[in-house]
């Protein structure tokens, strides 16, 4: 077990010397990579290995920097029988993960320094990404004054995304409030965009499906104008915002047009939204339900245009583990959410990347240099290069295997791709000089 040093400072202590032979860079031309040190020594091609290297053979395989989540949910404190930020961090490694932001709707809520802090000291503990809490934007989650905020960004744990996610921040006013606060530290107010109003009692889509089903559905326009609200208040506060999770067709075309003016606004799409939809309800199987909820074949297909055109800026995973009891109900009575930490690079391989519509060099920027400027995390993200952190994945993507959630870290299995044939490995995981995962495996600490 790690001693409470800085992730990055034990890392580099044990970092041996690897030499990455043959694999392309950003899937680009081929290139070696020598980490040294915890950094990043030389790129070159025929590199020589220095005397006590180990040379990893990464022919025929993709290396990137680190893979960044902005949204994942790690369950602890409180939550324990889902996640742990042991075991969720593992789930991250394995899935190339080298940093992960956790949301704050655990129990206690992170709304406080002393929670943030905890939560910080608990990822450098687990040693496997480095974790980076989110802070709630209101006090309890409950939507009726502003969290400490400053308090959470002046805290060790050096937060910058705020978000009551799960719920949203209805209220006007208080979230003009937000984006006003976190000018002051160059933070980002990271909305769940959900009227809640509009989506009372819902439990999926509303559209064809839901009619047939004859479930309570949740319009797209629940989702599209809080987007459209807040835009605009942060485009006149002049604030920084994210946008979770966004799902709907209606939802691109906003950002879109707040981009066109120049509003600072992000925003992610997770790999379930971009891999399925609302047909899969007809199964009434649980592993489906989660909140924004899976939309129609139009709705798929704009978020991948989104993404691949720019308009949506990140893939960000949205994990969100629960317990066998909680998903193994009746569809009104089942817990929201998906896993997807583990699985989120195949499903961006094999929706954008073998579909021709996003690069290996995109894919970086999506999954690691975007979040990690989203969230202001500067070791992570940096470029392939000499003096760069040694934060690393190499990535085989010829590989082709059916999905098998008894198989992940994760302590729970309520995974939407379960069973589907999925392309892509996981060969080799470095953070900051020290390898948490090779062939899939997590690289036990000594
Ligand atoms: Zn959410």
């Amino acid at each position: 077990m790690r001693t409470e040093n800085t992730t990055t400072a034990a890392a580099t202590a044990e970092a041996p010397t690897l030499l990455i032979r043959g694999g392309r860079p950003y899937g680009e031309d081929v290139q070696d990579l020598l980490l040294e040190g915890g950094e990043i020594r030389a790129v070159g091609t025929d590199l020589e290995a220095p005397a006590g290297a180990e040379v990893i053979d990464a022919e025929g395989c993709i290396v990137l920097p680190g893979l960044v989540d902005l949204h994942t949910h790690l369950r602890e404190p409180g939550g324990e029988e889902a996640e742990t930020v042991e075991t969720g961090t593992r789930a991250a490694a394995r899935g190339g993960f080298t940093a992960v932001h956790a949301m704050a709707n655990t129990t206690p809520v992170a709304d406080t320094a002393g929670v943030v802090e905890q939560v910080a000291r608990r990822g450098d503990v687990a040693g496997w990404c480095a974790v980076r809490p989110v802070g709630a934007v209101t006090v309890g989650l409950a939507g009726e004054r502003l969290a400490e905020l400053d308090a959470m960004a002046g805290s060790r744990a050096r937060v910058r995304v705020f978000s009551d996610d799960g719920k949203c921040v209805h209220d006007p006013v208080l979230m003009r409030r937000a984006l006003e606060y976190v000018k002051s530290f160059d933070g980002v107010i990271a909305q769940h965009a959900q009227d809640p109003r509009l989506t009372e009692g819902a439990q999926m889509h509303e559209g064809v499906v839901s009619a047939e089903l004859g479930l309570a559905g949740w319009p797209a326009v629940a989702e599209e104008s809080i987007i459209a609200r807040d835009v605009l208040l942060a485009h006149h506060v002049g604030s920084r915002l994210h946008v979770c999770h966004l799902s709907t067709a209606g939802s691109v075309d906003i950002i879109r047009w707040a981009k066109q003016r120049g509003i600072a606004v992000t925003a992610e799409v997770t790999p379930h939204h971009l891999l399925l939809t609302d047909e899969k309800v007809r199964q009434f199987d649980a592993v489906y339900k989660v909140n924004p909820p899976l939309r129609t074949a139009e709705d798929v297909a704009a978020v991948r245009e989104g993404l691949a055109d720019g308009t949506i800026d990140i893939v960000a995973t949205d994990h969100a583990p629960h317990p066998r009891d909680a998903k193994d109900r009746e569809w009104d009575q089942a817990a929201m959410g998906m896993t997807g930490l583990e699985t989120a690079l195949s499903v961006v391989q094999s929706t954008m990347v073998d579909e021709g519509r996003l690069t290996w060099r995109d894919v970086a920027r999506v999954l690691s240099e975007k979040p990690a400027e989203i969230g202001r995390d500067e070791d992570q993200g940096r470029p392939l290069a000499p003096g760069s952190p040694a934060t690393v994945l190499v990535w085989d993507p010829r590989p082709v295997r059916i999905a098998d959630p008894g198989e992940h870290a994760s302590r729970s299995r309520n995974s939407p791709v379960a069973g589907l044939e999925l392309p892509g490995a996981n060969r080799l995981t470095v953070l900051a000089g020290r390898p948490t995962v090779r062939d899939g495996a997590i690289v036990e600490h000594p």
